[in-house]
């Protein structure tokens, strides 16, 4: 027994390695690169902390180079989707029962094993599954991760240290208790970090976990699970079901100690989940906490002030780095007539020099999009641009324009113009190296910012290019509802742990901000007690009394 109260250790955000020619971080993560391109990965479930194979399979493919499969992932069905929810509730009360520092420290094991030993596995993982370069996957599944991982300890504390107010002889007390049952965790490929963060902040906080990984992003979830278990998660508290997503959920959802969803993903499937439980409401024990970070058409709006340097930038980052791929990636581009059509001529230009090929060739800086299924889905919209030359068509293609999928699925980096501003690729989330581009009216700065609030049905990201200082005040407040990351002078991309609590507003989800006390707070279910010192020993009151 212990009775200090403990604070969690310091927690820094995890610095970023730069592998630079010559730098011992990018030696040894080329030595895991071609370790891991040496195996032929058969990636079993993980139920009560048991590897499940269950011989249905698929492969676990490379989008930047489809000569070899990396291996084979087993699917989990609805007979596994079961037995794991069975496995979650069985390690319910000890794991509950452990105290918060004992989960917490478990939790920063795995931050230190990822920052440290795993860096070049979960990097390397994350560079060949999800074609990502190594300065996105280190960003991502080595920073982000180890930062969720060593942050939100920070922020479980400072919750759990939330008490009321007492009188003299009361005391009052709020117990943090996990929800009664166990929550489901469903991720999206996109981010290995998103993959750590869904299933580990229920899970911190006392809550057993299903979790239902990405089919295209199995290896880099299956190396966090791994080290998970070797930080010393105990057997059934997070359960790794890779598999189709519509199998496993019908089950999930369908339990009556189904008590939380936590989704990231798109807008489509967080409304299906939604609906189904809406559906099976009546069955469960308790109103279920549904969490979900969906899609976005985030925006860079350029002021008539901006810097085009720093706008240039900020439109070359914040579209195409990870092929556009990222929830928060500039997907809409808003300039003002009197930069127009230099800024745009210089953007295209630096589009057609971006160098394109698989990630494990350095000098790329992008690779290529997730799979088949995205290609296949934003392919005909660029078909349907004309040449920059033509007359009027609605919309005129700038950069790019072409796509390969015969060795990788490569779409080349794309500017499009659109005269339209509700064209439907000013709208739609494409998820892919796309970028829209309208050229508003300057006389009309408030016009444009009501475009700008109003085209599309997210509200995630977005950001403002400005020197003049009024402009910032008007356009952040004109924008305030547009998204719930806004950037000023920046890309609107790249959110960090403790710095940026990230999520949106509208078809974008719940805005339930991951990396920050607010995302932990629904995954506690508070119960007051209040303790009398010196009760009363009479029924009666004084008003009660004779004159
Ligand atoms: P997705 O919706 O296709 O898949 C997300 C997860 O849901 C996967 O695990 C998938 O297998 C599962 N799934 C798919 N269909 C399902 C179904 N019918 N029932 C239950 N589960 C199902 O998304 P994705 O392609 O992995 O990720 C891209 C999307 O995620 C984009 O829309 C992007 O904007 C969004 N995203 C949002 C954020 C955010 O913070 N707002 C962050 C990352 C990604």
């Amino acid at each position: 027994m212990n009775d200090a109260i403990l604070r969690t250790p310091p927690a820094e955000n995890e610095p970023v390695l730069s592998y630079a020619p010559g730098s011992p971080e990018r030696t040894l993560l080329k030595a895991e690169i071609d370790r891991l391109l040496a195996q032929d990965f058969d990636i079993p479930c993980i139920i009560g902390g048991r590897e499940v194979r269950t011989g249905v399979t698929s492969p676990i493919v490379r989008p930047d180079d489809l000569s070899r499969p990396l291996g084979r992932f087993h699917r989990a069905g609805e007979a596994e989707a079961g037995i794991a929810v069975d496995a979650a509730l069985k390690a319910k009360a000890e794991w509950e029962d452990m105290g918060w520092e004992e989960r917490a420290a478990v939790f920063r094991r795995a931050a230190a094993l990822i920052a440290g030993k795993y860096r070049p596995a979960i990097v390397a993982s994350t560079m060949l599954n999800q074609s990502k370069t190594v300065h996105q996957a280190e960003i991502d599944a080595a920073c982000e991760v180890v930062d969720f991982l060593r942050i939100n300890p920070r922020f479980m504390e400072s919750l759990y240290s939330q008490q009321p107010q007492s009188g003299r002889d009361e005391w009052n007390r709020v117990q943090y208790r996990p929800l009664e049952g166990f929550v489901y965790a469903v991720t999206p490929f996109n981010f290995t970090s998103i993959a750590a963060n869904l299933p580990t902040a229920p899970a911190m906080m006392g809550n057993v976990v299903v979790w239902k990984p990405a089919s295209t992003s199995v290896l880099s979830n299956w190396f966090l699970m791994k080290i998970f278990e070797e930080a010393g998660l105990p057997p059934g508290v997070i359960n790794f079901l890779p598999g189709n997503g519509g199998t496993i959920s019908k089950v999930a959802l369908a339990r009556p100690e189904f008590a939380g969803l936590h989704f990231t993903g798109s807008t489509n499937v967080f409304n299906s989940l939604w609906r189904q439980v809406a559906d099976n409401l009546s069955i469960y024990r308790s109103y279920p906490r549904v969490v979900g970070e969906t899609g976005g058409k985030d925006f860079i709006f350029l002021d008539p002030s901006a810097d085009r340097e720093v706008a240039l930038v900020a439109a070359l980052r914040g579209a195409f780095e990870y092929q556009g791929q990222k929830c928060s990636a500039a997907s809409r581009l808003y300039v003002p007539s009197g930069l127009a059509p230099e800024f745009l001529d210089n953007l295209g230009a630096e589009i057609e020099s971006i160098k394109m090929g698989p990630t494990t060739d350095f000098r790329n800086f992008m690779g290529a999009v997730i799979d088949e299924t995205s290609f296949g889905t934003i392919m005909p919209y660029l078909g349907r641009a004309c040449s920059a030359s033509s007359a009027s068509c609605g919309l005129k293609l700038l950069a790019g324009g072409t796509g390969d999928k015969s060795a990788g699925y490569f779409i080349r980096p794309t500017l499009l113009l659109a005269e339209d501003p509700r064209y439907e690729t000013m709208e739609k989330e494409l998820f892919g190296p796309v970028l829209s581009a309208y050229v508003y009216d300057e006389g009309d700065l408030e016009a444009a910012y009501r475009l700008v609030d109003t085209t599309s049905p997210y509200g995630l990201t977005g950001a403002v290019i400005a020197n003049d200082r009024g402009a910032v005040v008007r356009a952040l407040h004109a924008l305030r509802h547009a998204a719930g990351n806004l950037y000023v002078n920046d890309k609107p991309t790249g959110a960090v742990v403790g710095r940026q609590p990230f999520g949106g507003m509208r078809a974008s989800g719940t805005n339930d901000k991951a990396g920050s006390i607010l995302n932990l707070i629904r995954w506690t279910s508070a119960g007051a007690v209040k303790e009398n010192f010196d009760p009363p020993r009479s029924w009666g009151y004084p008003f009660m009394d004779e004159e």
